[in-house]
Protein backbone atom coordinates (compact mmCIF):
# COMPACT_ATOMS: atom_id res chain seq x y z
CA UNK A 1 0.00 0.00 0.00
CA UNK A 2 1.24 3.56 -1.01
CA UNK A 3 1.54 5.62 2.52
CA UNK A 4 1.28 9.05 0.34
CA UNK A 5 -2.43 8.01 -0.82
CA UNK A 6 -3.13 7.04 2.69
CA UNK A 7 -1.85 10.22 4.59
CA UNK A 8 -4.50 12.59 2.69
CA UNK A 9 -7.07 10.46 3.73
CA UNK A 10 -5.90 11.13 7.41
CA UNK A 11 -8.16 13.41 9.71
CA UNK A 12 -5.80 16.07 11.44
CA UNK A 13 -5.12 14.42 14.48
CA UNK A 14 -4.99 16.36 17.89
CA UNK A 15 -2.10 16.29 20.66
CA UNK A 16 -4.31 14.07 22.90
CA UNK A 17 -5.59 11.72 20.36
CA UNK A 18 -2.34 11.00 19.41
CA UNK A 19 -0.55 10.72 22.98
CA UNK A 20 -3.69 8.71 23.56
CA UNK A 21 -3.72 6.33 20.56
CA UNK A 22 0.24 6.11 21.68
CA UNK A 23 -0.33 5.31 25.03
CA UNK A 24 -3.09 2.82 24.39
CA UNK A 25 -0.20 0.73 22.73
CA UNK A 26 2.37 0.72 24.77
CA UNK A 27 2.22 -1.46 28.22
CA UNK A 28 4.20 -1.42 31.49
CA UNK A 29 7.42 -3.87 31.03
CA UNK A 30 8.53 -6.57 33.11
CA UNK A 31 10.73 -6.10 36.45
CA UNK A 32 14.27 -6.55 37.01
CA UNK A 33 16.87 -6.90 40.39
CA UNK A 34 18.60 -3.81 40.76
CA UNK A 35 21.59 -2.71 43.63
CA UNK A 36 19.30 -0.26 45.70
CA UNK A 37 21.32 2.80 44.62
CA UNK A 38 20.02 1.74 40.72
CA UNK A 39 16.59 2.06 41.80
CA UNK A 40 16.27 5.26 42.52
CA UNK A 41 13.57 7.29 40.48
CA UNK A 42 12.33 4.03 39.81
CA UNK A 43 8.75 2.12 39.98
CA UNK A 44 8.93 -0.40 42.86
CA UNK A 45 7.53 -4.04 41.56
CA UNK A 46 7.29 -5.98 44.40
CA UNK A 47 5.99 -5.56 48.31
CA UNK A 48 8.43 -4.75 50.56
CA UNK A 49 8.05 -6.01 53.89
CA UNK A 50 10.02 -5.33 57.63
CA UNK A 51 12.37 -8.36 57.98
CA UNK A 52 11.99 -7.36 61.67
CA UNK A 53 11.37 -4.33 64.24
CA UNK A 54 13.07 -0.79 63.72
CA UNK A 55 14.45 -0.18 66.77
CA UNK A 56 15.03 -3.92 67.54
CA UNK A 57 15.37 -2.93 70.65
CA UNK A 58 13.65 -0.22 73.38
CA UNK A 59 16.73 2.33 73.19
CA UNK A 60 17.92 5.95 74.14
CA UNK A 61 17.00 8.91 72.25
CA UNK A 62 19.37 11.10 73.80
CA UNK A 63 22.90 11.00 75.63
CA UNK A 64 21.99 11.00 79.44
CA UNK A 65 21.45 8.52 82.31
CA UNK A 66 18.95 5.60 82.00
CA UNK A 67 17.19 5.91 85.27
CA UNK A 68 13.69 5.13 86.88
CA UNK A 69 11.40 7.38 86.70
CA UNK A 70 9.69 6.64 90.15
CA UNK A 71 13.16 7.38 91.51
CA UNK A 72 12.50 11.57 90.29
CA UNK A 73 9.26 11.99 91.59
CA UNK A 74 10.79 15.24 93.29
CA UNK A 75 13.68 17.16 91.81
CA UNK A 76 16.25 17.27 92.50
CA UNK A 77 17.11 13.56 93.26
CA UNK A 78 20.35 11.90 93.72
CA UNK A 79 20.80 8.64 92.30
CA UNK A 80 24.44 6.33 91.84
CA UNK A 81 26.01 6.00 88.99
CA UNK A 82 26.60 2.43 88.33
CA UNK A 83 28.19 1.79 84.87
CA UNK A 84 28.31 2.65 81.11
CA UNK A 85 25.87 1.73 78.32
CA UNK A 86 26.61 2.49 75.04
CA UNK A 87 25.45 2.39 71.44
CA UNK A 88 25.63 -1.13 69.77
CA UNK A 89 25.43 -3.95 72.40
CA UNK A 90 23.53 -5.14 75.45
CA UNK A 91 23.75 -3.37 79.00
CA UNK A 92 24.39 -6.03 81.08
CA UNK A 93 23.74 -3.61 84.11
CA UNK A 94 20.26 -3.92 85.57
CA UNK A 95 19.14 -0.39 87.10
CA UNK A 96 17.86 -0.64 90.13
CA UNK A 97 16.27 1.32 93.02
CA UNK A 98 18.39 4.84 93.76
CA UNK A 99 21.04 4.25 90.45
CA UNK A 100 21.45 5.58 87.20
CA UNK A 101 23.35 4.00 83.84
CA UNK A 102 25.27 6.49 81.55
CA UNK A 103 23.68 5.89 78.08
CA UNK A 104 24.31 7.07 74.51
CA UNK A 105 21.74 7.79 72.09
CA UNK A 106 20.74 4.70 69.84
CA UNK A 107 21.86 2.32 72.85
CA UNK A 108 19.72 -0.30 73.97
CA UNK A 109 17.66 1.00 77.76
CA UNK A 110 18.99 -1.47 80.57
CA UNK A 111 17.06 -3.83 82.26
CA UNK A 112 15.39 -1.56 85.34
CA UNK A 113 15.31 1.75 83.92
CA UNK A 114 12.20 3.32 82.01
CA UNK A 115 13.38 6.81 81.35
CA UNK A 116 16.40 8.89 80.09
CA UNK A 117 17.46 11.80 81.65
CA UNK A 118 19.53 14.22 79.50
CA UNK A 119 22.98 15.21 80.38
CA UNK A 120 21.55 19.00 80.39
CA UNK A 121 19.50 18.64 82.87
CA UNK A 122 21.76 16.44 85.17
CA UNK A 123 24.98 17.83 86.97
CA UNK A 124 27.51 14.99 88.17
CA UNK A 125 29.15 15.25 91.28
CA UNK A 126 32.03 11.48 91.76
CA UNK A 127 29.92 8.91 90.93
CA UNK A 128 26.69 10.06 92.21
CA UNK A 129 24.71 12.24 89.74
CA UNK A 130 21.86 15.06 90.63
CA UNK A 131 18.85 14.97 88.35
CA UNK A 132 17.66 18.76 88.44
CA UNK A 133 14.33 18.13 87.18
CA UNK A 134 11.44 15.82 87.41
CA UNK A 135 10.61 13.59 84.64
CA UNK A 136 7.55 11.23 83.35
CA UNK A 137 8.24 7.27 82.87
CA UNK A 138 9.28 6.73 79.07
CA UNK A 139 10.62 9.84 78.44
CA UNK A 140 13.67 9.86 75.72
CA UNK A 141 12.75 6.19 75.64
CA UNK A 142 12.09 4.95 71.42
CA UNK A 143 9.94 1.65 71.54
CA UNK A 144 11.22 -1.49 69.86
CA UNK A 145 9.43 -1.21 66.34
CA UNK A 146 8.25 1.95 66.73
CA UNK A 147 9.51 3.01 63.11
CA UNK A 148 8.59 -0.19 61.16
CA UNK A 149 7.25 -3.44 62.46
CA UNK A 150 8.22 -7.03 61.24
CA UNK A 151 6.00 -8.44 58.85
CA UNK A 152 4.89 -4.69 58.10
CA UNK A 153 4.01 -3.79 54.43
CA UNK A 154 6.74 -1.08 54.05
CA UNK A 155 6.72 -0.42 50.44
CA UNK A 156 4.15 -1.27 47.51
CA UNK A 157 4.28 -2.17 43.63
CA UNK A 158 4.26 1.45 41.77
CA UNK A 159 5.62 3.09 44.52
CA UNK A 160 8.49 5.79 42.79
CA UNK A 161 11.51 5.50 44.81
CA UNK A 162 12.97 8.55 46.44
CA UNK A 163 16.58 8.70 48.57
CA UNK A 164 14.19 8.02 51.60
CA UNK A 165 12.70 5.25 49.70
CA UNK A 166 16.53 3.81 49.57
CA UNK A 167 17.38 4.46 52.78
CA UNK A 168 14.57 2.34 54.10
CA UNK A 169 15.84 -0.56 52.05
CA UNK A 170 18.84 -0.31 53.38
CA UNK A 171 16.98 -0.06 56.89
CA UNK A 172 15.24 -3.25 56.04
CA UNK A 173 18.62 -5.23 54.69
CA UNK A 174 17.69 -4.97 51.04
CA UNK A 175 20.92 -4.95 49.08
CA UNK A 176 18.43 -5.61 46.15
CA UNK A 177 14.74 -4.74 44.49
CA UNK A 178 12.70 -5.44 41.71
CA UNK A 179 12.05 -2.42 39.70
CA UNK A 180 10.29 -1.87 36.26
CA UNK A 181 13.11 -2.34 33.31
CA UNK A 182 14.36 0.41 31.47
CA UNK A 183 12.78 0.60 28.00
CA UNK A 184 15.77 -0.06 25.53
CA UNK A 185 15.13 2.89 22.72
CA UNK A 186 16.49 2.25 19.17
CA UNK A 187 16.92 5.72 16.81
CA UNK A 188 17.39 5.85 13.34
CA UNK A 189 18.17 8.82 11.52
CA UNK A 190 16.88 8.75 7.82
CA UNK A 191 18.12 10.73 4.63
CA UNK A 192 20.63 10.91 2.13
CA UNK A 193 21.49 13.93 3.26
CA UNK A 194 22.68 13.10 6.93
CA UNK A 195 25.72 12.31 8.41
CA UNK A 196 27.27 11.40 11.57
CA UNK A 197 29.14 13.65 13.64
CA UNK A 198 32.46 12.16 13.03
CA UNK A 199 32.26 12.82 9.34
CA UNK A 200 33.12 15.96 7.41
CA UNK A 201 29.81 16.91 5.58
CA UNK A 202 30.57 16.87 2.11
CA UNK A 203 28.46 19.62 -0.45
CA UNK A 204 24.95 19.69 0.75
CA UNK A 205 25.02 17.48 3.85
CA UNK A 206 24.50 17.93 7.41
CA UNK A 207 25.57 16.29 10.72
CA UNK A 208 22.92 14.19 12.47
CA UNK A 209 21.49 16.16 15.50
CA UNK A 210 18.23 14.53 16.35
CA UNK A 211 19.55 11.23 16.86
CA UNK A 212 21.62 12.80 19.58
CA UNK A 213 18.87 14.93 20.93
CA UNK A 214 16.50 12.06 21.09
CA UNK A 215 18.89 9.92 22.95
CA UNK A 216 19.54 12.47 25.28
CA UNK A 217 15.57 12.58 25.94
CA UNK A 218 15.46 8.94 26.00
CA UNK A 219 18.52 8.76 28.65
CA UNK A 220 16.41 11.93 30.62
CA UNK A 221 13.70 10.14 31.12
CA UNK A 222 14.78 6.53 32.11
CA UNK A 223 15.13 4.65 28.88
CA UNK A 224 18.19 3.10 27.54
CA UNK A 225 19.06 4.25 23.96
CA UNK A 226 20.66 2.44 21.43
CA UNK A 227 21.83 4.36 18.60
CA UNK A 228 21.49 2.75 14.89
CA UNK A 229 23.24 5.72 13.27
CA UNK A 230 21.77 6.98 9.80
CA UNK A 231 20.08 5.24 7.29
CA UNK A 232 19.73 6.73 3.55
CA UNK A 233 16.87 7.17 1.71
CA UNK A 234 16.29 3.47 0.04
CA UNK A 235 13.44 1.36 1.23
CA UNK A 236 15.73 -1.78 1.77
CA UNK A 237 18.44 0.29 3.96
CA UNK A 238 15.65 1.53 6.47
CA UNK A 239 14.40 -1.50 6.57
CA UNK A 240 17.34 -3.01 7.67
CA UNK A 241 17.13 -0.72 10.26
CA UNK A 242 14.06 -1.11 11.27
CA UNK A 243 15.37 -4.70 11.28
CA UNK A 244 17.97 -4.57 13.20
CA UNK A 245 16.27 -2.55 16.22
CA UNK A 246 14.09 -5.60 16.50
CA UNK A 247 17.30 -7.63 17.01
CA UNK A 248 18.36 -5.63 19.14
CA UNK A 249 14.96 -6.20 21.40
CA UNK A 250 13.98 -2.28 21.22
CA UNK A 251 10.98 -1.93 23.15
CA UNK A 252 10.57 1.28 21.39
CA UNK A 253 12.12 2.34 17.91
CA UNK A 254 12.20 5.88 16.97
CA UNK A 255 12.86 7.22 13.64
CA UNK A 256 13.74 11.10 12.54
CA UNK A 257 13.04 12.48 9.12
CA UNK A 258 11.39 10.52 6.40
CA UNK A 259 7.92 10.97 7.51
CA UNK A 260 6.10 13.90 5.15
CA UNK A 261 5.17 14.13 1.36
CA UNK A 262 8.73 14.46 0.10
CA UNK A 263 9.46 11.58 -2.93
CA UNK A 264 12.21 10.02 -0.51
CA UNK A 265 10.06 9.98 2.73
CA UNK A 266 10.12 6.42 3.21
CA UNK A 267 9.36 5.67 6.60
CA UNK A 268 6.45 5.44 6.51
CA UNK A 269 6.06 3.15 3.14
CA UNK A 270 8.37 0.68 5.88
CA UNK A 271 6.00 1.24 8.42
CA UNK A 272 3.36 -0.36 6.15
CA UNK A 273 4.71 -3.00 4.39
CA UNK A 274 6.90 -4.01 7.80
CA UNK A 275 4.08 -3.54 10.04
CA UNK A 276 1.03 -1.99 11.19
CA UNK A 277 0.74 1.79 10.56
CA UNK A 278 -1.25 4.20 11.56
CA UNK A 279 -0.14 7.93 10.78
CA UNK A 280 -1.47 10.71 11.11
CA UNK A 281 -1.09 14.49 10.18
CA UNK A 282 -0.74 16.32 13.46
CA UNK A 283 -2.50 19.09 14.48
CA UNK A 284 0.95 20.82 15.92
CA UNK A 285 3.24 23.14 15.03
CA UNK A 286 6.17 22.33 14.95
CA UNK A 287 5.71 18.53 14.14
CA UNK A 288 3.02 18.22 11.05
CA UNK A 289 4.33 15.18 10.48
CA UNK A 290 4.52 12.63 12.46
CA UNK A 291 4.00 8.95 11.75
CA UNK A 292 3.22 6.14 14.25
CA UNK A 293 2.63 2.44 13.96
CA UNK A 294 3.79 -1.15 15.18
CA UNK A 295 6.56 -3.22 13.51
CA UNK A 296 7.24 -7.30 14.61
CA UNK A 297 5.00 -6.23 17.97
CA UNK A 298 7.28 -2.98 18.89
CA UNK A 299 5.66 0.51 18.20
CA UNK A 300 7.80 2.80 16.07
CA UNK A 301 7.21 6.75 16.07
CA UNK A 302 8.51 8.53 13.07
CA UNK A 303 9.82 12.09 13.83
CA UNK A 304 9.74 14.67 11.43
CA UNK A 305 13.28 15.20 10.26
CA UNK A 306 13.38 19.25 11.68
CA UNK A 307 15.51 19.22 14.45
CA UNK A 308 12.94 21.21 16.24
CA UNK A 309 10.23 19.12 15.48
CA UNK A 310 11.84 16.12 16.16
CA UNK A 311 12.76 17.23 19.88
CA UNK A 312 9.25 18.90 20.56
CA UNK A 313 7.32 15.70 19.25
CA UNK A 314 9.82 13.33 21.81
CA UNK A 315 8.94 15.40 24.93
CA UNK A 316 5.56 15.16 23.83
CA UNK A 317 4.97 11.57 22.66
CA UNK A 318 8.25 9.77 23.43
CA UNK A 319 8.24 11.28 26.90
CA UNK A 320 5.11 10.17 28.04
CA UNK A 321 5.39 6.63 26.55
CA UNK A 322 8.79 5.85 28.24
CA UNK A 323 7.16 7.00 31.49
CA UNK A 324 4.30 4.52 30.68
CA UNK A 325 6.86 1.84 30.04
CA UNK A 326 8.67 2.12 33.05
CA UNK A 327 5.26 2.12 35.27
CA UNK A 328 4.37 5.78 36.07
CA UNK A 329 0.90 6.43 36.22
CA UNK A 330 0.92 10.43 35.80
CA UNK A 331 3.82 12.48 33.77
CA UNK A 332 2.56 15.77 34.13
CA UNK A 333 5.05 18.37 32.43
CA UNK A 334 6.79 20.68 34.56
CA UNK A 335 5.32 23.97 33.74
CA UNK A 336 4.64 27.80 34.70
CA UNK A 337 2.05 30.49 33.67
CA UNK A 338 3.67 33.40 31.91
CA UNK A 339 2.62 36.87 30.26
CA UNK A 340 3.65 37.38 26.53
CA UNK A 341 6.26 40.20 26.11
CA UNK A 342 5.36 39.82 22.78
CA UNK A 343 2.03 39.87 20.60
CA UNK A 344 0.98 36.54 18.64
CA UNK A 345 -0.37 37.04 15.63
CA UNK A 346 -1.89 34.20 12.29
CA UNK A 347 -2.44 31.83 13.81
CA UNK A 348 -3.12 28.90 11.85
CA UNK A 349 -5.51 26.28 14.14
CA UNK A 350 -2.96 24.38 14.84
CA UNK A 351 -1.21 24.19 18.48
CA UNK A 352 1.68 25.89 18.72
CA UNK A 353 4.74 25.25 20.83
CA UNK A 354 6.60 28.50 20.97
CA UNK A 355 10.29 28.81 21.71
CA UNK A 356 10.60 31.47 25.00
CA UNK A 357 13.23 32.66 27.37
CA UNK A 358 12.04 32.96 30.82
CA UNK A 359 12.20 36.37 33.04
CA UNK A 360 11.49 36.44 36.70
CA UNK A 361 10.06 40.12 37.40
CA UNK A 362 8.23 41.37 40.51
CA UNK A 363 4.68 40.31 38.86
CA UNK A 364 5.71 36.90 38.06
CA UNK A 365 6.83 35.21 35.10
CA UNK A 366 7.38 36.78 31.12
CA UNK A 367 8.55 35.10 28.57
CA UNK A 368 10.12 36.71 25.42
CA UNK A 369 10.44 34.55 21.75
CA UNK A 370 14.03 33.32 20.98
CA UNK A 371 13.02 34.95 17.95
CA UNK A 372 12.86 32.80 14.61
CA UNK A 373 10.64 29.74 15.15
CA UNK A 374 11.62 28.15 11.81
CA UNK A 375 11.60 24.28 13.31
CA UNK A 376 15.36 23.60 11.78
CA UNK A 377 16.57 26.39 14.14
CA UNK A 378 17.95 24.21 16.95
CA UNK A 379 19.96 26.79 18.36
CA UNK A 380 16.50 28.74 19.28
CA UNK A 381 16.27 25.36 21.66
CA UNK A 382 19.46 25.96 22.79
CA UNK A 383 18.63 29.09 23.58
CA UNK A 384 14.76 27.98 25.10
CA UNK A 385 13.77 27.98 29.05
CA UNK A 386 10.39 26.83 27.93
CA UNK A 387 8.14 26.41 25.46
CA UNK A 388 4.82 28.33 25.46
CA UNK A 389 1.72 26.84 24.19
CA UNK A 390 -0.62 28.47 22.24
CA UNK A 391 -4.48 26.66 21.98
CA UNK A 392 -5.43 25.46 18.89
CA UNK A 393 -8.63 28.19 19.02
CA UNK A 394 -6.94 31.05 19.63
CA UNK A 395 -5.67 33.47 16.78
CA UNK A 396 -3.94 35.69 17.87
CA UNK A 397 -2.75 37.08 21.46
CA UNK A 398 -1.41 40.64 22.44
CA UNK A 399 1.46 41.47 24.60
CA UNK A 400 0.91 40.85 27.89
CA UNK A 401 -1.69 37.94 27.69
CA UNK A 402 -0.64 34.89 29.96
CA UNK A 403 0.14 31.44 28.60
CA UNK A 404 1.14 28.02 30.02
CA UNK A 405 4.65 27.61 29.90
CA UNK A 406 6.47 24.34 29.42
CA UNK A 407 9.80 24.26 31.22
CA UNK A 408 12.85 23.08 29.16
CA UNK A 409 15.03 23.28 31.83
CA UNK A 410 14.69 23.44 35.96
CA UNK A 411 14.63 26.94 37.15
CA UNK A 412 16.55 27.24 40.52
CA UNK A 413 14.72 29.99 41.84
P1 LIG B 1 12.60 15.19 6.43
O1 LIG B 1 11.57 15.05 7.51
O2 LIG B 1 13.36 13.93 6.18
O3 LIG B 1 12.00 15.77 5.20
O4 LIG B 1 13.66 16.25 6.96
C1 LIG B 1 13.28 17.57 7.25
C2 LIG B 1 14.49 18.44 7.51
O5 LIG B 1 15.19 17.95 8.63
C3 LIG B 1 15.51 18.43 6.39
O6 LIG B 1 16.00 19.74 6.24
C4 LIG B 1 16.58 17.51 6.86
O7 LIG B 1 17.82 17.79 6.30
C5 LIG B 1 16.56 17.74 8.33
N1 LIG B 1 17.02 16.54 9.05
C6 LIG B 1 16.58 15.29 8.83
N2 LIG B 1 17.20 14.41 9.63
C7 LIG B 1 18.05 15.14 10.41
C8 LIG B 1 18.96 14.79 11.45
N3 LIG B 1 19.11 13.52 11.85
N4 LIG B 1 19.66 15.78 12.03
C9 LIG B 1 19.50 17.07 11.64
N5 LIG B 1 18.65 17.45 10.67
C10 LIG B 1 17.93 16.50 10.05
MG1 LIG C 1 14.60 13.17 4.79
Amino acid sequence: MDGRVQDERRPVLRVEEALEQILATVRVLESEQVPILEALGRVLAEEVTADRDIPPLPNSAMDGYAIRAADVTQAPARLRVIGEAPAGRLCPLEVGPGTAVRIMTGAPIPAGADTVVPFEHTRLDGEWVEVLRETRSGTNVREAGEDVRAGQVVLSPGHVLRPQEIGMLAALGRIEVAVVRRPRVAILATGDEVVPPWETPGPGQIRDANSYTVAAQVRQYGGIPLLLGVARDEEALIREGVRRALAEQADLIVTSGGVSIGDFDLVKQVLAAEGEMRFWSLSMKPGRPMAFGVVGGVPLVGLPGNPVSAMIATELFVRPALLKMQGFTRWPWPEVRARLADPILRKDGRRHYLRVQLRETPTGWEATLTGDQGSGILYSLVQADGLAVIPEDVDHLPAGAEVRVLLLRELRC
